[in-house]
This record gives structure tokens, C-alpha cells and sequence, in this order.
């Protein structure tokens, strides 16, 4: 399987000088590559694989491309048939697209070494060193450990808006180096869960526990403090200019923070549990396409959803994502609907008298909806009634982030 990984970079000042004086060679190759496909006619222009073979004669025409590394430089050649081929793509599926465009310095800040010209260094502590040949040291953030298995494929360097640098990780491994999942036929209440995601960014599991969401409240008023500056600044200007950044750097924090999260809550689940089972947002967004809130809310959640998805390949967990309509509203006891406004926090059935808790409810469908996905039946042995916690228990996020095996 193909994942990647993402880490906060510290060039020094010379490295930093020399990474974007080669991602601008960068840029002047991918232009070179867009001016050729477009005005030269030879047989070796059309597919990425062709088009780098003439690439030792744009070494003798112009000594600049000799200046950075090769594969790197075959690696952006590559880019620009890729762009092509995602335009392609949207065009085929109805969407109106122009042509791709000469990249202005603004519009190309990355480069990406493919195969060979870097080496991981250091790894044992918080941070770690990227070594690039042709351009030096770089001292990253080392806060997600690249598992011993997995092969780095290829690393991408990119200045962000905010003048942040990143290095991200292409990385494989094996699927025969992938844990086993369990049995399926070993599934039960106690080694499963059922997630209810929550409107108000919690999750709520069919075990009883809540886990809060964090507490970005200060980072959003400051996000706001950051825009009401800006928009007294002139459209343009130097100085407004200075404070776009400014908002670009608070924004890119929050989601930095939230991501993080993510991994951390992931993780933990997929660790915790031998199958996993969530709302399927795909079909939900389509049955809620109105209302704008919620499907905010949803491109968050479908991160998350996201990474539980890879990381269940990478722990050995099922992870399977159900048919989201009327879990709120079935019994999770009987399965008979009655609907409920989003004021009502019990779930109190008036066919079969179950009651318990809305999310728990919600979250117990989902499970059952787990279980049948897979081709399971509800465990006989296990009524619902049984099967509900007793007492919910509310994990608290700093929790989640300090208990033992939430390491990634
Ligand atoms: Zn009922």
C-alpha cells in the first residue's frame, strides 16, 4: 500500500537559499516541458517516459538543468504529464477545464526527489535529518516515526504561503509486511465498535466513550483578530500583503492541530479494536447536499475517515464504513424508525420500550450495520440491551493524545 508522510522542515539560511533556487530550476524545466509539448513536434514528446530522454539535450543547450539532480529533474518533467492527465480526467467527468498554464515562482514551490539523491538520518529522536544531494542537511520535525518496513519512494520539499517548509514522504510497504486482520468470525461486541460521528465534532463509540474534540476556541479568535486586521489594510499593499500571511500562517495552524488530532484519535481506534465501523459520508453527503454546515463538517470528517481507512491496512483492523441513513432514528433493539428531532438526547422506543442515550443508539446501529457488512450476524448470545455500556465513559482529547500507545 502507497501512504505518505508530512513533517515541519528547518533548512538553515544557505539551504533554504539553494532549495528554492533549485525548485525555481524546478519551475523553469516544468515551463521548458509545457513550451515543447505544446510547439515541438517529435516522436520523443507525448508521455512523461518519452519526453525525459531529451532531457541530456537540454543539458547541453542550457547548463542550468545540470545543476540539479537528474531524477529530480525526469521527476518534474513527470509532473507536468500528470497535471495533463488529471485535466483529462476532470474534462472527462463533465467539467469545464482550460489548458495547463506557465507557472509563475508563486505558483511552483516544490520540488520532489524520486528513487534516489536523499537519505533519512538521525531518526532516533525528536528530530531527524534529510540529506539531498546537491543541496545539503535538513533538519526536520520528527514526529511520526516511518515504519521500519516501509520503503521511501520519493520526498517532496515545498515552501507554503506562510514561507513554512515541509518535506513529505512518499512511502510503500509491502502487503506482505502488513499485519493479518483478524478472523472475521472472531468479531463480537467486546473487540468491536461502532462510531456515531458528531455534529458538534465529537465521536461517540458504541462502548460508551466520548471522546471530546479539541479545544481550538483560542486559535479561532485569533484567527478572526487576524482577518479584521486585514481587511482594514489596502487591497495590495505591502502591509496587507504581510498580514494575508499573517491569517494564511493561523489557518494552516488550526488545520496542522486538527490533523494531528486525527492521526492521534485514528491510531488509538485502530490499535484498540479489531474492526472498526463508521457512516459512510459519501451517500450522506448526497442525502444532506443542502445544508452548507454540515458538509464543512463533513470534509473534516472525511479526513478522518481517511486516515482510519489507511491506517487499518497498517494495523491489521477492519475498518468498514455503513449505510448512514436512520441510525439516529432506527431502534437499534427492534429496528423500528421513529423519528426524533435533534433537541431529543434520549432514544426512548415507543414499539419495544428500549431506551438509551441518542448517540448510543446511533452509535449501536452502526455497529450492527458493521456486523451484517461483513456478512456477521448480531452475536445471539449478546441482546442489545447487554451489549450497551453500562455507564459512558468521556474520553477527554488530552487523553487520547497521553495514553500510552498513541504514539503516532
Ligand atoms: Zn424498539
Amino acid at each position: 500500500m502507497e501512504y505518505s508522510h508530512r513533517y515541519p522542515a528547518y533548512p538553515t539560511q544557505a539551504v533554504a537559499a539553494e532549495l528554492e533556487r533549485h525548485i525555481d530550476i524546478h519551475r523553469q524545466a516544468y515551463n521548458y516541458t509545457r513550451y515543447e509539448y505544446g510547439n515541438v513536434d517529435t516522436d520523443d514528446i507525448g508521455s512523461a517516459y518519452k519526453h525525459h530522454s531529451r532531457l541530456p539535450d537540454w543539458k547541453n543547450e542550457f547548463s542550468i538543468f545540470s545543476e540539479v539532480n537528474s531524477k529530480a529533474l525526469q521527476r518534474t518533467v513527470t509532473r507536468f504529464y500528470d497535471n495533463l492527465s488529471n485535466l483529462k480526467d476532470k474534462k472527462e467527468n463533465g467539467n469545464k477545464v482550460g489548458k495547463l498554464k506557465w507557472k509563475s515562482p508563486r505558483e511552483f514551490q516544490s520540488m520532489t526527489y524520486s528513487q534516489s539523491g536523499f537519505e533519512l538520518k538521525d531518526t532516533s529522536g525528536r528530530h531527524a535529518t534529510l540529506w539531498f544531494s546537491k543541496i545539503g542537511d535538513i533538519k526536520i520535525r520528527y514526529h511520526r516515526e516511518i515504519p521500519d518496513e516501509a520503503d521511501i519512494k520519493e520526498v517532496t520539499v515545498k515552501k507554503e504561503t506562510t514561507d513554512e517548509w515541509f518535506l513529505s514522504f512518499g512511502l510503500e510497504t509491502d502487503d506482505a509486511d502488513l499485519p493479518e486482520k483478524p478472523d472475521v468470525d472472531s468479531l463480537d461486541t467486546s473487540n468491536s465498535v461502532g462510531i456515531d460521528l458528531g455534529i458538534l465534532n465529537y465521536i461517540y463509540t458504541s462502548d460508551g466513550k466520548t471522546v471530546d474534540w479539541l479545544d481550538l476556541e483560542d486559535e479561532y479568535e485569533r484567527l478572526q483578530r487576524e482577518q479584521r486586521k486585514l481587511s482594514r489594510k489596502e487591497k495590495g499593499s505591502n502591509n496587507w500583503e504581510k498580514q494575508r500571511r499573517e491569517v494564511a500562517k493561523v489557518k494552516r495552524h488550526i488545520q496542522r492541530k486538527v490533523l494531528d488530532y486525527q492521526h492521534k484519535i485514528t491510531t488509538w481506534l485502530v490499535r484498540e479494536y479489531d474492526a472498526v465501523f463508521v457512516e459512510d459520508l459519501n451517500v450522506k453527503g448526497m442525502l444532506e447536499q443542502s445544508h452548507n454546515a454540515r458538509n464543512k463538517q463533513d470534509a473534516a470528517w472525511r479526513q478522518f475517515i481517511t486516515l482510519l481507512d489507511y491506517k487499518a491496512d497498517l494495523y491489521g483492523c477492519h475498518v468498514k464504513q455503513v449505510e448512514p441513513e436512520g441510525t439516529t432514528k432506527e431502534c437499534a433493539s427492534c429496528s423500528v424508525g421513529t423519528p426524533k428531532p435533534i433537541w431529543v438526547r434520549e432514544h426512548s422506543c415507543p414499539t419495544c420500550g428500549f431506551e438509551c442515550d441518542r448517540d448510543a443508539n446511533a452509535a449501536m446501529n452502526v455497529l450492527q450495520r458493521g456486523f451484517s457488512e461483513l456478512g456477521l450476524g448480531w452475536p445471539e448470545d449478546t441482546p442489545v440491551e447487554t451489549a450497551l455500556p453500562t455507564d459512558t465513559t468521556t474520553v477527554s482529547a488530552k487523553r487520547v493524545i497521553e495514553a500510552g500507545s498513541l504514539g503516532a
